[in-house]
């Protein structure tokens, strides 16, 4: 049997499942993404092959999880400690030697032993000298003290003097002490011996962060300075040697940074030098570092625009490319998958209790309603994975063993974008300054219903955008204007133009003899408009007409120029907009009926009208009346209705 969206309580207990402790979380990383099949298959070859990837996609997909689980497949290969020594022939060019695994922290020790035993060795010495000049000083006093005794104690006394100063001068002098010093080297990367490969995370790491560095000294000579081998530290790239190096917002790397990691790859080794062109490490070069690493490059479209060409050309020509999934299709299998993926979250978390199978169906209901599409669960599952741990957190607040549909719905009004808060505020706002009336008829006044936010965000925003329509004859016969005022105004006008002959159809008038004033009433910066044109025609018939339109009913949907209606974004959005102001009835593209998925707190709440042509349109906005009728059996003739009602409840 396939899902059907209506039936996921039902689907659920079918399934037999009770709570996510029934759900068995896979061990391996790679077994917890779900819904990126072909991206998963790349990846696992990639690894195999050692190749480098280059994910687009949407945020929160799972890109740097795909990326992590990469080092469980890569060849076994013997992984190695990176060590720094000093030259002593150019102390400016540290020597780079690797090891075993393991090893490196080994060799560190025996340095430091043999230091240690050097520094005591040197201070018994030390103490030797001391001592014997002290001694001959008071034998020779002994000796002297009976001739000359004034002259026995000055010998005592420079005996003594000359001693301290020596002392103070091999001892206290670092410049004296280091000529016999054992240089201990550096360890700039390690491993135990039984260490998977190394996963680095680079996104967003500045260039010293990337590959590799060499610390300024601000004592340059004098004997204080620190040696330039103990100055260097490794890069990312040099740290995922034999492993695997993710960047995210790839586009955001700057040009020579991408550059200098494409040299990386051809080389797979990249001396380290100092990154601050003023700092005393930049007359440092290390000898070449490994760095055999493979890149898991991400971004989302933009990224490949302004991504450097030859890096791309690099992934292109020596590994693959994949686009990620950001929705599947709402089946059996992938519901399944989404019920691990609660399991997952929530074993994750730590933290939060597992959820029952009301709050399990909450999630998967908001995965369909996030997907925008009937027939699909969204994919952007690190903001669903917010969602999961708000409604735990509200679980444990109120210190109960289950997380339950209620805290979800709960969660849901907590986790609101703050695009959302802001329509929120933005509705409250203008029914306290009535703009619109939600109640009551108005010539030329439609409720039309817009969105916010970008595609960048999961879901998105619906408000209510009150439009406001007046005729007048025009000022230049023949020449009629289109006024559009409010940020929307290129908009209005080319919906206008795009209108035109519908109006000219059903009201026999030509708008160049008219001037059209259009008014968005109280928009604001980030709604998106180009979705207004059923609205703006509506406003302009019932003003050209003078018949009212029925204030508690919204619309959205765009007009073709045959006056067709055709389907839009965010529907789900909107009409969630048109219930919470208390509107009655909204009115839809058909095309568009099966993309409304609404939860709980919005089902049954409003009368949806499913709209194909504009005259579905008008005859469920215009105020009834024998004007209406007679004008709506005009326009009959004219458009033919494919009205199709269906009513939610
Ligand atoms: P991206 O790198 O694409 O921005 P991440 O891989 O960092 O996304 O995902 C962030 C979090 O969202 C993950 O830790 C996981 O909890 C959840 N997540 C995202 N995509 C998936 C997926 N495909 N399968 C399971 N969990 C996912």
């Amino acid at each position: 049997m396939d899902a059907n969206n209506n039936d996921v309580e039902e689907w659920l207990s079918n399934q037999g499942i009770k709570s996510t402790k029934d759900i068995e979380v896979p061990k391996l990383l790679f077994n917890q993404v779900i819904g990126q099949e072909k991206a998963g298959e790349v990846i696992k070859k990639a690894a195999i092959q050692k190749r480098h990837v280059l994910l687009i996609g949407e945020p929160g997909t799972g890109k740097s999880m795909l990326a992590q689980s990469m080092v469980d497949f890569l060849p076994k290969e013997d992984l190695e400690d990176i060590l720094c020594f000093p030259n002593p022939e150019d102390p400016n060019k540290p020597r780079i030697k690797t090891f075993p695994a393991g090893k490196g922290k080994e060799i560190v020790k025996q340095y430091q032993i043999k230091a240690e035993r050097e520094k005591k060795d040197r201070s018994k010495s030390l103490l030797f000298i001391v001592f014997s000049i002290i001694l001959l000083g008071i034998i020779l006093a002994i000796v002297l003290y009976k001739s000359s005794p004034s002259t026995a104690i000055e010998i005592l006394f420079f005996a003594i003097i000359g001693a301290a100063f020596i002392y103070i001068l091999l001892a206290m002098n670092p410049a004296a002490a280091r000529i016999e010093r054992v240089m201990v080297p550096k360890i700039l990367v390690s491993h135990n011996p039984n260490d998977k490969p190394p996963f680095i995370d680079s996104t967003g790491a500045h260039s010293g962060a990337l590959l590799g560095d060499v610390r300024h000294d601000p004592f340059q000579s004098g004997g204080l300075e620190t040696p330039a081998h103990e100055r260097v530290e490794a890069g990312n790239i040099q740290k995922a040697d034999k492993g695997v190096l993710f960047i995210d917002e790839i586009n955001l790397l700057r040009p020579e940074d991408q550059q200098a990691l494409l040299t990386a790859m051809q080389e797979k080794k990249f001396a380290i030098s100092g990154q601050s062109e003023r700092s005393a490490g930049a007359m440092v070069q290390t000898e070449p570092v490994p760095c055999d690493f493979v890149l898991v490059a991400a971004g989302n479209l933009d990224a490949i625009k302004n991504m450097h060409p030859a890096l791309r050309s690099r992934i292109r020509g020596y590994g693959y490319e994949v686009y990620m999934n950001d929705t599947m299709d709402d089946n059996d299998e992938n519901r399944r998958k989404l019920v691990q993926f609660v399991a997952q979250e929530v074993a994750k978390d730590k933290k939060i209790p597992p959820f029952d199978a009301a709050a399990i169906v909450e999630i998967i209901k908001e995965a369909q309603k996030r997907a925008g599409r009937k027939g699909k669960l969204t994919l952007r599952l690190r903001e669903l994975g917010g969602l999961v741990r708000i409604a735990g957190d509200i679980a444990v607040s109120k210190k109960e063993a289950i997380v339950t549909a209620e805290d979800v719905n709960a969660a849901r009004d907590l986790s609101k974008p703050v695009e959302q808060q802001i329509a929120d505020r933005a509705i409250e706002v203008k029914k306290l300054y009535k703009m619109f009336t939600g109640q009551g008829s108005a010539v030329g006044k439609v409720n039309g219903l817009a969105v916010m936010g970008s595609s960048e965000m999961a879901d998105f925003t619906g408000v209510v955008m009150p439009i406001v329509a007046e005729v007048t004859p025009a000022q230049h016969p023949n020449n009629g204007t289109v006024y559009a005022t409010g940020k929307l105004g290129e908009i209005a006008k080319e919906a206008v133009q795009n209108v035109a002959a519908v109006i000219k159809k059903i009201s026999g008038k030509n708008i160049s003899d008219m001037d059209i004033h259009v008014q968005f009433i109280g928009t604001y910066e980030g709604v998106e408009g180009d979705s207004a044109s059923v609205s703006i025609a509506t406003a302009i018939i019932s003003a050209i007409e003078n018949i009212p339109i029925d204030q508690t009913v919204a619309m959205t949907g765009s007009l073709s120029v045959r006056g067709d209606v055709l389907p839009v974004g965010g529907v789900t959005a909107k009409v969630e907009a048109a219930i919470d102001s208390g509107l009655s009835k909204v009115i839809v593209p058909l095309a568009n009926y099966n993309d409304i998925i609404l939860d709980e707190a919005h089902k049954d709440k409003i009368e949806i009208i499913a709209a194909a042509t504009i005259d579905d349109v008008l005859s469920n906005a215009l105020v009834k009346g024998p004007e209406e009728e007679q004008f709506l059996e005009k326009v009959k003739n004219i458009i033919h209705p494919v009205s199709k009602e269906i009513t939610t409840s």
